[in-house]
């Protein structure tokens, strides 16, 4: 089998990657496990333009969003399904400072963020004792739909592959990938955590970070908005929703917790005013790394092994830009942004 690119993974990376790729009517094949607690598939699909405890705006993201909308809305008309919803935010103050902290934020991005009059609008749904303040230009991507749907296309049109990638079974010869009876020009691979193990991208300064969520059902909570208080509560489908998630760096394995549902159903309890019940709990690894910017291009050594990761928790705002990025790279020899480029660990990546 000839094919131009070989890539590994179907995640949010390897989807979109081989979308655009697909557009510039280059060949593909896709090789995917479709391992069930993949980051993707955890993942609750928010898009929130500010982060933190100062509440700043996140990386390059009026770039992204302008980017992003659009391309978003476009793979939903060629999928027809709806691929993104924009949501706005709704901030509950956990303590009187982060209040302050937030009013101080509302002055310098009035375009973003703002204080709705009517603060007890949802005293029947909800205990907060400090307010609430509202992220405009939040999205929620519909990685449910998104994923499986653009899998049976490409495997209608024979490029996707169900199987475990093995490395020990590629070969790299005179310019060409060589992968059982695959032949390719260039592999790249959006395999994740998976990354961290590969001989040719361990070296990068991956920070693996796991995280769980849990499934509820609540008919009481209306759908309209994305709520938050501390954690991230949103709307995946009928009275079905998504609350997560934690963040950590130390970890025995990378399955759900007694601890995680046992706090989180007592924080739910305090939290919620309306009846819930806990439906499923998940928990997935983030492909995170030190400097919180993505892993996009080409190895310096070996130049048709490639690499799109390192997404970190924004895998559905950089991932398509990213995957754009190195499609037009491949194409025209268009330039990677040098902070998202492999080329910035080149020393390592030649180790
Ligand atoms: C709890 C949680 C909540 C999150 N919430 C959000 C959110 O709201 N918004 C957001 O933007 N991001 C969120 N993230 C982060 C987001 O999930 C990641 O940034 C993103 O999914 C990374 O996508 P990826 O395609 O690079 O990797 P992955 O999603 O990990 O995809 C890798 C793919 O490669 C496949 N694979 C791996 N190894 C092999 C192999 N050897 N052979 C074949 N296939 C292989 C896997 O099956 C998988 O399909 C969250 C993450 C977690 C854990």
């Amino acid at each position: 089998m000839q094919t131009e690119f070989l890539i590994i993974g179907q995640g949010i990376s390897g989807t979109w990657l081989s979308y655009f790729i697909q557009k510039a009517n280059k060949s593909f094949i896709v090789i995917d496990n479709d391992q069930p607690n993949s980051a993707s598939r955890v993942a609750a699909g928010i898009i929130n333009p500010v982060t933190g405890r100062r509440i700043v705006k996140t990386w390059i993201i009026d770039e992204l969003l302008s980017f992003l909308i659009p391309a978003y809305e476009e793979l939903g008309s060629e999928l027809n399904i709806r691929t993104i919803e924009k949501k706005s935010l709704i901030d509950f103050h956990p303590t009187p400072q982060m209040k302050i902290a937030f009013d101080e934020r509302v002055k310098e991005n009035a375009d973003l963020l703002f204080h709705p009059q009517d603060q007890g609008q949802y005293q029947n749904i909800f205990n907060y004792d400090f307010g609430f303040g509202e992220v405009d230009l939040c999205y929620v991507v519909n990685l449910k739909e998104i994923l499986p749907v653009w899998r049976n296309k490409i495997l209608s049109n024979n490029q996707f592959l169900e199987e475990n990638f093995d490395i020990t079974e590629l070969k790299h010869v005179d310019g060409e990938i060589n992968y059982k009876n695959i032949k390719a020009e260039k592999i790249i691979f959006c395999d994740g955590i998976h990354s961290s193990l590969n001989p040719f991208f361990k070296n990068l300064p991956f920070a693996l970070n796991k995280g769980e969520a849990l499934l509820i059902e609540a008919p009481g909570i209306p759908s309209t908005h994305i709520f938050k208080k501390g954690m991230m509560l949103t709307s995946i489908q009928k009275d079905l929703f998504w609350l997560g998630s934690n963040y950590l760096w130390e970890f025995p394995n990378d399955q759900p917790t007694e601890q995680f549902r046992k706090q989180t159903e007592l924080f739910l309890r305090s939290w919620l005013k309306v009846p819930f019940k806990i439906v499923d709990h998940k928990a997935s690894v983030r492909p995170a790394n030190i400097e919180r910017r993505p892993f996009v291009g080409f190895h310096p050594t070996y130049k048709n092994i490639g690499i799109l990761n390192g997404m970190g928790t924004k895998g559905c705002s950089l991932a398509p830009f990213f995957a754009k990025q190195i499609t037009d790279h491949l194409i025209y020899g268009d330039q990677i942004l040098p902070e998202a480029n492999v080329s910035r660990f080149s020393k390592i990546l030649m180790r």
